[in-house]
């Protein structure tokens, strides 16, 4: 609130009429800023991003403290994205039908201006055509990586055996790490960062569990792809997995499945619980997910 009270003072000239739960709305020649009560402070207009430079991400996320995220421990150092390291990211997580696919990969320090230069960059703001092209790209580029797919039928059996989703990425983040690691040189150790999914002595919990152990340069952080080539590259490499495994489930089914787990998916569960049998679905989907009692009642 206090970097709302200093915006207030310095658009005085600016102010507009205030909406409702707003503190402020200000006209600049720039963009159009409200805070509201909340903490919350939204930018408009086509010149926006020169106000938010203005007052600096940090500042405006800590104005926002109902939304801030619990911190930890082990936030990668700001040197980690210009270093050689090793990023891990997975992809389907959230999707009904289809695997978990993850992907760690090691981009080396030299690497990392034509990563840039051929656009590798967020997987969730490119498309599957992109995202294939982008891949096929990164895989021959000679980095170490690692990518495993955990198919559905063995993803409903460790469900059902009582595994949350959480282990089952935090095993997957780790067997891939353990893969790419094996592949290199044992006298240097890198920096390893991880697309945070749960806080980190969560995954460390998962994976001492099944006898792992934290690697002491793990790195966790959320958005991660948007800072880290690493990561970066490796949700390409995850996602483009992905949606290859999600043609090869659209064949088996005979219509294209829908990524999501949106009331349109529970429409899809539905016709092959009538086409096929119900006893079909935990080839091709995760089937705890609410979806499938919602479909149940459409057939
Ligand atoms: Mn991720």
């Amino acid at each position: 609130m206090k970097t709302i009270q200093k915006m207030k003072n310095e658009y005085k000239n600016y102010m507009e009429t205030t909406p409702p739960h707003a503190v402020f709305r200000a006209k600049t020649p720039y963009a159009v800023i409200t805070a509201y009560q909340s903490g919350k402070v939204l930018f408009q207009g086509t010149r926006a991003a020169e106000e938010v430079r203005k007052w600096g991400k940090a500042a405006l996320d800590h104005s926002n403290k109902k939304n801030e995220k619990p911190t930890h421990e082990k936030q990668p150092p700001q040197t980690l994205f210009d270093e050689s390291h090793i990023g891990s990211d997975e992809s389907g997580t959230g999707d009904y039908f289809g695997p978990i696919t993850n992907c760690a990969m090691f981009v080396p320090q030299d690497k990392m201006a034509l990563l840039k230069e051929i656009g590798v960059q967020d997987s969730k703001t490119l498309t599957d055509e992109k995202i294939k092209e982008l891949a096929t790209y990164l895989l021959a580029m000679d980095m170490p990586y690692s990518l495993m797919v955990l198919k559905n039928e063995k993803y409903n059996q460790l469900q059902k055996q009582g595994w949350s989703q959480g282990k089952m990425k935090a095993m997957l983040h780790d067997a891939c790490i353990k893969n790419v690691q094996a592949k290199m040189d044992k006298e240097t150790s890198y920096g390893i960062l991880i697309d945070q999914f749960c806080m980190p002595h969560v995954y460390e919990k998962h994976i001492t569990s099944e006898g792992r152990k934290l690697d002491p340069h793990t790195y966790f952080m959320t958005k991660a792809e948007t800072h880290s080539l690493a990561v970066a590259a490796a949700s390409i490499i995850a996602r483009a997995s992905f949606v290859k495994e999600m043609e090869d489930l659209s064949k088996m089914v005979g219509f294209p499945l829908l990524k999501g787990a949106s009331p349109k998916v529970d429409q899809q569960i539905a016709k092959i619980i009538r086409t096929k049998g119900k006893q079909f679905l935990p080839s091709v989907a995760k089937v705890h997910f609410a979806n499938t009692k919602k479909a149940e009642k459409l057939v």
